[in-house]
C-alpha cells in the first residue's frame, strides 16, 4: 500500500513516522519550498507524548521544551481561581511539553528524512487536485509560482494540509473558517522564569485574556517565555488574514494590557519586551459530517481547525496520525479503515471544536467576572470548588485526556 500525504507539517509528519514504524509505504508532499521551524508556543498533552513516545522522540522534545508541571487560572486583577497539576505532576506516565513549534517541527521532520530518507519529504509541491484513477487516487500539485510540477500515484490520499486544507476543499467548496471578532497577539521573548518556572497561566476572562508559559530554560533563571494576548478586534478593523506569520502591531493592543502588572509575572512588561509581535484571528470551522470519502481522508486541522482553547490542536493531530496508523495496520480493507478512523476520531473531535467555541476549560474564569468583575477576598465565596473541578474533568474526560485513560491504555501503535 502505498500513501500519499498532503501537507509537512505536525499531523503530516506524525504520520508518514507511524506509518514507516508499521511498513506501509507514504510519501509527505509539502507546499512550502522550504520547511524551516516556524511558529511560536505549542503545547503537547500527555495523551500525544506517549504516542510520541512510542516513535522514540519523547525524551529529545522533553530535553528541548519545557515540562508543564502546573496549569493555573487567575482573574483580570491576578487573583488566583483554579489550579492543577499536569503532567507527571497529575499521575500521567508521560509529561506535558511545552515547546516552540519550530522545534517540535524540527525534531518530526529529522526523525523522518532519518527513517523514511530525503526523497519521501517533498517541498514545494501544493496539492491543488486529486482525482480517481483505476483502484488508485491521483493527486496532482503545483510549485510555489502556480506551475505543474508533479502528479503523485497512492492507493489512499491524506489531507494534513492545515487550515486552508485543499482536500477539504474539495469536497466542501465555499466552505470558510468561521471568525468571532477576536484576535490573538502572539509572542516569544527572554524573561525571569515566574511561579514555579514550569506553569502555565491563564489571567482574564472571555473577552480579555491572556496565556503565558515557558517553552524552554535559559541560564540563570531566565526562560524563553511564550505569550498570547487575546482581546476583541476594534470596530472597524479588518480581520487578520489566517496565517500564522502575519505581524502586528503592538499599539493596537498594548494598552489594554496596562495594569497587567501581578506580584506573580508582569505581563504587560514582557509584552513591551517582545520585538516582534505576530497575530492570529480566532478562526476555526464548523464541525463537518464527514472526513473520508472513498481513497481520501483528513487528518489534523484539516479535518478539525478549532480554537486555540485548552491547548489541543498539536497534541489532536498527532492522535490522529496515530488512531489512523492503527486503522491501516489493522484493517486489511484500506477504505473501511479509513471509515473506522473517522468514526473514532471525528464525533470527539467534533464535540471538542464545539466545547472550545465556549471557552473550554477556561469558563471557569468567565462565571468568576461576571460574579466579582472587582475581585474577591475569597474565591470560595464566589464559585464553589465542586463548579471548578467539574468544569475541569468534563473537559479532561472529552478530550480523552483522563490520566487513567491515558495510563491505562496501549499506545495506538506499538513501539518498533
Ligand atoms: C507556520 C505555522 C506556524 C504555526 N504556529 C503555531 C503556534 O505558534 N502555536 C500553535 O499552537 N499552533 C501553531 N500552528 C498550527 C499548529 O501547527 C496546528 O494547529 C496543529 O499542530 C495541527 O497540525 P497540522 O499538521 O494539522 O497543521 P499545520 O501544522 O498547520 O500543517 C499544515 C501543513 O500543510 C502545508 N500545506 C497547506 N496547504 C497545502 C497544500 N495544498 N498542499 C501541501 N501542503 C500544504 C502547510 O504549509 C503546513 O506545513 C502553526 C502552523 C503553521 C503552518
Amino acid at each position: 500500500m502505498r500513501v500519499i500525504i498532503a501537507g509537512g507539517g505536525i499531523a503530516g509528519l506524525t504520520l508518514a513516522l507511524s506509518l514507516r514504524q508499521v511498513g506501509i509505504d507514504c510519501h509527505v508532499y509539502e507546499a512550502t519550498p522550504r520547511l524551516t521551524p516556524r511558529g511560536l508556543g505549542i503545547n503537547l498533552q500527555p495523551n500525544a507524548v506517549r504516542e510520541l513516545a512510542a516513535l522514540g522522540l519523547a525524551d529529545r522534545l522533553a530535553r528541548l521544551g519545557i515540562l508543564t508541571a502546573k496549569l493555573a487560572f487567575y482573574n483580570k486583577h491576578g487573583q488566583l481561581v483554579w489550579s492543577e497539576p499536569r503532567g507527571q505532576a497529575a499521575g500521567y506516565r508521560w509529561p506535558q511539553i511545552a515547546i516552540p513549534r519550530g522545534w517540535l517541527h524540527e525534531v518530526l521532520l529529522g526523525a523522518a528524512r532519518e527513517r523514511l530518507g530525503v526523497h519521501a519529504i517533498v517541498t514545494g509541491c501544493r496539492l491543488v487536485r486529486f482525482d480517481a484513477r483505476n483502484d488508485k487516487v491521483v493527486a496532482h500539485f503545483v510549485d510555489p509560482a502556480g506551475q505543474p510540477v508533479d502528479e503523485a500515484e497512492g492507493d489512499l490520499l491524506v489531507g494534513a494540509d492545515g487550515i486552508h486544507s485543499a482536500t477539504r476543499r474539495a469536497f466542501y467548496p465555499g466552505e470558510r473558517p468561521v471568525f468571532d471578532g477576536f484576535v490573538h497577539y502572539r509572542g516569544i521573548v527572554e524573561a525571569d522564569a515566574f511561579l514555579t518556572g514550569s506553569a502555565m497561566v491563564v489571567a482574564g476572562h472571555r473577552t480579555q485574556r491572556v496565556i503565558v508559559y515557558p517553552v524552554g530554560w535559559l541560564a540563570g533563571g531566565r526562560a524563553v517565555t511564550n505569550w498570547l494576548a487575546y482581546t476583541r478586534l476594534p470596530e472597524g478593523v479588518l480581520s487578520p488574514i489566517e496565517d500564522w506569520d502575519t505581524d502586528a502591531d503592538k499599539a493596537a493592543f498594548i494598552d489594554l494590557f496596562a495594569g497587567w502588572t501581578f506580584p506573580w509575572l508582569d505581563v504587560h512588561g514582557i509584552m513591551i519586551d517582545t520585538e516582534q509581535v505576530l497575530q492570529f484571528p480566532n478562526v476555526d470551522r464548523d464541525p463537518i459530517p464527514r472526513w473520508s470519502f472513498g481513497r481520501v481522508t483528513l487528518i489534523g486541522d484539516a479535518a478539525h481547525p478549532m480554537q486555540p482553547t485548552g491547548s489541543q490542536a498539536g497534541s489532536q493531530a498527532v492522535i490522529d496520525a496515530r488512531v489512523l496508523t492503527q486503522a491501516l495496520m489493522t484493517i486489511p480493507d484500506p477504505l473501511a479503515a479509513l471509515r473506522h478512523y473517522e468514526d473514532v476520531r471525528r464525533p470527539v473531535m467534533n464535540d471538542i471544536t464545539l466545547r472550545n467555541r465556549q471557552f473550554g476549560p477556561e469558563a471557569a474564569m468567565q462565571i468568576v467576572e461576571e460574579r466579582a468583575p472587582n475581585g474577591f477576598a475569597r474565591i470560595e465565596d464566589v464559585i464553589s470548588r465542586e463548579e471548578l473541578e467539574t468544569i475541569s474533568h468534563s473537559f479532561h474526560a472529552a478530550a480523552g485526556l483522563d490520566a487513567s485513560t491515558v495510563n491505562g491504555r496501549p499506545s495506538f501503535v506499538p513501539p518498533a
